[in-house]
């Protein structure tokens, strides 16, 4: 790893779309495995309730709520807790994940008489920003103040959208609300691609709003990624709690994920010699 990357503070990601089941978690979870399995230092974030990256990484969320090592904890403004408290090593110490649970919904309610909200987890993630190289925020699906959050403390956005209506009608919605967390709290954000899920090319339907989702990508200049196929094993590794990548590495649409994974390597790389005053 070379030292420059060190200096800079960790690349972050934020993975985001207001609809539930079009691959956020299995994204973030499976980036962030590739990333550490290059032996880049990674800090996962659960930024949903649901915790469903804390669960597909066999983690308790319920243990970890008690031991207040988690998300809630760290963003609940009548706790003072160091932010390296609230991580928890996962994957064999492959990487980090700071964890979520239900009761992070009772803190999202909180957050609102919370004028400075949405960056409170850019302060939290600040403190541990040196310490890693990449940093990947899972969101709810919704627009609420936890995905605000994330946009407020992330780089990039990564948006993985299924190929059905509901999933494209949400992009543009979501691009407008990046655009106004850059003009007013997170100037360097920015939109790292449209990444297609639960992709089935034997399929009519599939193959038109893959064509779509091309044509929104290109409307607002993002780039569109390779689309991830449809594969059992990504429902499995849920079961078994552990990324889908680790128990099945050739899973169909594991290239798009190591493509995503490179990118983010190539971006920190230039960020970093950027952060360092060395020329380009
Ligand atoms: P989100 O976080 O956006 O709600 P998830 O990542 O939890 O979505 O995915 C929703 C469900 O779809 C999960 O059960 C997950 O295992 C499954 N899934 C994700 N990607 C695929 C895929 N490419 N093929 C089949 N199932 C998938
Ligand atoms: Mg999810």
């Amino acid at each position: 790893i070379p030292t420059a990357r060190n200096l800079a503070p960790a690349l972050t990601l934020a993975v985001s779309l207001q609809k539930g089941g079009v691959a956020k978690t299995t994204t973030s979870v499976n980036v962030a495995y590739l990333l550490a399995k290059k032996g880049f230092r990674v800090l996962l974030v659960d930024g949903d309730p649901q915790g469903s990256a804390t669960t597909n990484l066999g983690e308790d969320a319920h243990g970890l709520e008690l031991k207040k090592k988690t998300l809630t904890t760290l963003l609940d403004s009548r706790s003072d807790l160091p932010t390296r408290e609230a991580i928890t090593p996962v994957c064999e110490g492959l990487f980090d994940l700071i964890a979520s649970s239900i009761a992070l919904s009772e803190i999202e309610v909180s957050l609102m008489s919370d004028p400075t909200s949405s960056l409170a987890l850019r302060e939290k993630l600040s403190e541990v920003s040196s310490d890693y190289d990449f940093i990947v925020i899972d969101t709810p699906p919704n627009l609420g103040l936890l995905t605000a959050s994330a946009l407020g403390a992330a780089d990039l956005v990564l948006i993985p959208s299924q190929t059905e209506q509901l999933s494209l009608m949400g992009i543009p919605l979501l691009l407008r609300a990046i655009d106004r967390t850059k003009r007013r709290i997170n100037r360097n954000l920015q939109v790292l691609g449209i990444l297609p899920t639960h992709y089935d090319p034997r399929t009519v339907v599939d193959k038109a709003m893959l064509a779509e989702l091309r044509t929104i990508a290109e409307r607002h200049g993002v780039e569109l990624f390779e689309p991830i196929s449809r594969a059992v094993a990504y429902k499995e590794s849920v079961l078994a709690g552990k990324p889908a990548l680790e128990r099945t590495p050739d899973v169909a649409g594991n290239e798009s994920f190591r493509r995503i994974a490179d990118r983010l390597v190539e971006i920190a790389e230039t960020r970093a010699k950027e952060y360092a005053h060395e020329p380009v």
